[in-house]
């Protein structure tokens, strides 16, 4: 059994997102932290917060998947760019405790030049700045497709992240289908193979999430274009013996599949037939 969800808007509140998600047929959701231009991001009062963790509870969800704004870089060559970068991850982490024991996704970053290596210092650098012992939440590194200058777009990278961060037991990493895929990992032909490799550079231990996307691209197009389940070159066949994999057992997995709520509502009815 796995959990399913997908992306909802947060401009209603959290309690709001329990009950949109059980409509959906879902156990679990992920949201944008601030809006995705990375504006202010709104006050949580305890009331909702109460209110979405009975909901939580009594429809039996899975974790939840908050997501950083897309602009928080904290390996831009510009320091302007990764002091703001620092300053998001830490009032969104600080405000993740108002909702304790869930994961925040967050995409590495992009070096803009700098060079992978420099990069996974200045990531690392941050996560030592934001992170602090009392924190209940997971912070998950997503696996990227390696567009541009993305940090991440391999399992090495990835760990060579973690392993400079102190209190890295507070980490974990979100598997993007898509992204991985797209950044030469062959999930369809190779599965297995795929997450032994996970397993030996990173440890299967720290795998925490997914975001369960099909590819417009090729293996290896390190492009990052999302496609519908079963209409892209992953293929619904793979995209369910993913899912089932026992790896993968009991983790929440997001959909970003590019649809309108009726197209999520399928999605996660088919992804749940699998498992009945
Ligand atoms: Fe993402
Ligand atoms: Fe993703
Ligand atoms: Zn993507």
């Amino acid at each position: 059994m796995i959990y399913i969800g997908c992306h909802l808007s947060v401009t209603n509140g959290y309690e709001a997102m329990g009950h949109q998600m059980v409509d959906f047929g879902g156990s679990t959701f992920a949201w944008f932290t601030r809006n995705p231009r990375g504006g202010k991001s709104k006050d949580v009062t305890p009331e909702d917060v109460k209110a979405l963790q009975n909901i939580l509870e009594e429809k039996k969800f899975g974790k939840l998947v908050a997501h950083a704004s897309y602009t928080m870089n904290l390996c831009s060559a510009n320091p302007d760019t990764r002091a703001n970068g620092l300053d998001m991850l830490q009032k969104d982490l600080e405000k993740m405790e108002a909702l304790p024991g869930q994961y925040y996704n967050f995409h590495p970053g992009s070096h803009t030049g700098q060079g992978p290596e420099v990069g996974i210092e200045q990531i690392a650098d941050g996560l030592n700045k934001a992170l602090f012992p009392e924190m209940q939440t997971t912070v998950l590194l997503e696996t990227m497709a390696g567009k541009g200058s993305e940090v991440g777009r391999s399992f090495e990278e990835l760990k060579a992240i973690i392993d400079r961060v102190e209190l890295n037991d507070k980490l974990g990493v979100c598997f993007d289908t898509c992204h991985t895929w797209d950044a030469g990992y062959d999930i369809v032909k190779d599965l297995d193979g795929v997450l032994d490799r996970f397993d030996k550079i990173i440890g299967l231990d720290k795998l925490k999430a997914v975001h369960f996307n099909d590819s417009k691209n090729q293996c290896g197009a390190a492009k990052d274009r999302h496609e519908k389940l079963g209409q892209g070159f992953i293929g619904m066949e793979a995209m369910k013996r993913f899912a089932m994999h026992p790896a993968f057992e009991g983790l929440p997995f997001i959909l970003e599949t590019p649809n309108d709520d009726d197209g999520y509502i399928q999605e996660i009815a088919t992804v749940k037939s699998w498992f009945e």
